[in-house]
């Protein structure tokens, strides 16, 4: 298929890669099959910048779907993993660089007292949800519509991400019991949260505070308030689940930024700086049932990993208030560019600190059914046109786009420009 790039490297490689990985990558959104093309393979990445095996290359907006808040082989995070790696990557012991992370982020987050690491988002929000059916004795879980917490079985039910691209409503091979376990509302809709609640009595109401895998679709004013005040009355444990928005959309994540605080929160991405970390953390009293320190048993052989401690580390210290202030613009410069760029076309471009979404939309996105009404055509046919052009943007309508601090003014106009003539080629 003519795309407007050399890609036979590439298509080499996945022709290989189909044989012996399913789909030919190891995590579905990667495949691009969404916008009608094969993937790339990427060879190295600096800043903001990404080269695939036949040289060509991207500003990218993917950053590996949110960790690289830094951008590509920032030197500090390079100088603090590859200085740990001569010491020695993993011990299976106790470490002074996780006491370390665990102080950062409780002094970020007041809400987080207490932290256990863990290797993947996935796991982190799995072990937050068995804490809270241990702490409240029910099972019940509400989720919202078009919310991805990982692949754990009973969190799958009409999740965002990669099932939303592949336009499933769950996945086979999950149990009916997780499946039942989990209720299922609609994002930004208070009286259907408020009827589940009269219903049910929920362990946990667990919540993208910022949700960013529908594509991003920020919260309603006061409804991350009705949320505490409905868990309360509830009993159940509130949990954000900030695998994305912590440390992105402001220096103590989405609860900072709306100043509502969960019981429990669950972090990946950039709390390891582009290695495999993540963690769920919260109040004390809750978190001292975990094992070894209580008897809600979780483990991992690589939980807390030198390595990604390191990075994780880097990355959070050079995260002051400067560089926030200075993503917000570059995401608002962005923004507004894309804004223009997009002239005729029926788009709703939305932001947040660190973050954004081009809709192809006439009408706003305030849920995951009107997520779903977008033109998906014209997004993918927009996506390839941003490829040639030299853009690589998240291959689905249903992911944000990550800037970065790597990403500066003249990263971002010559991004417009390439977005400007991929929407005159798509009209
Ligand atoms: C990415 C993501 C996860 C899963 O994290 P993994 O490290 O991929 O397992 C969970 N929740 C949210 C909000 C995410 O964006």
């Amino acid at each position: 298929m003519s795309t407007g790039l050399d890609d036979t490297r590439s298509s080499a490689l996945f022709e290989r890669a189909v044989a012996v990985l399913p789909g030919g990558v190891n995590s579905p959104v990667r495949a691009m099959k969404s916008i009608g093309r094969d993937p790339l393979f990427i060879e190295r990445g600096l800043g903001a910048e990404i080269t695939d095996v036949d040289g060509n290359s991207f500003t990218d907006y993917v950053c590996s779907w949110g960790p690289l808040i830094l951008g590509h082989a920032h030197p500090a995070v390079v100088e603090a993993v590859t200085a740990q790696l001569a010491k020695g990557s993993t011990f299976g012991a106790a470490t002074e660089g996780e006491v370390e992370l665990a102080e950062e982020v409780s002094r970020r987050l007041p809400s987080v007292e207490m932290l256990r690491m863990t290797s993947s988002g996935t796991e982190a929000s799995m072990s937050a949800v068995r804490l809270a059916r241990a702490v409240t004795g029910r099972e019940a879980v509400l989720k919202f519509a078009g919310a991805y917490h990982g692949h754990v079985d009973g969190l799958m039910a009409e999740a965002g991400s990669g099932l939303a691209t592949a336009g499933v409503p769950g996945s086979p091979g999950v149990p009916a019991a997780a499946a039942a376990a989990t209720i299922v509302v609609p994002w930004n809709d208070p009286d259907a949260l408020a009827a589940a609640c009269a219903k049910h009595q929920f362990a946990a109401i667990l919540a993208e505070p910022v949700p960013a895998n529908m594509g991003l679709v920020p919260p309603a004013s006061g409804f991350l308030e009705l949320l505490r005040e409905l868990a309360d009355v509830n009993g159940a444990i509130l949990i954000f689940d900030e695998v994305i928005s912590g440390f992105r959309v402001s220096g103590g994540g989405a609860q900072e930024l709306f100043g509502v605080q969960p019981d429990l929160t669950v972090f990946g991405k950039v709390l390891g700086g582009g290695l495999p970390a993540a963690a769920y953390g919260g109040r004390r009293d809750l978190m001292e049932h975990i094992a070894p320190a209580g008897d809600v048993y979780q483990a991992g052989t690589l939980s807390g990993n030198p390595l990604a401690v390191a990075a994780g580390l880097a990355t959070l210290k050079l995260l002051d208030d400067e560089a926030y202030l200075r993503l917000s613009a570059t995401t608002e410069r962005l923004a507004s560019g894309m804004r223009q760029a997009a002239g005729d076309c029926p788009v709703k471009v939305v932001t947040q600190p660190g973050l954004m979404t081009v809709f192809f939309s006439a009408d706003e996105v305030t849920d995951y059914a009107s997520a779903q009404q977008t033109d998906r055509d014209k997004f993918a046919a927009w996506c390839r046109a941003l490829l040639a052009r030299g853009v690589y943007a998240p291959p689905s309508q249903f992911e944000a786009w990550f800037p970065s601090l790597a990403h500066d003014d003249e990263t971002i106009d010559r991004t417009l420009e390439a977005a400007s003539a991929a929407f005159a080629e798509i009209a």
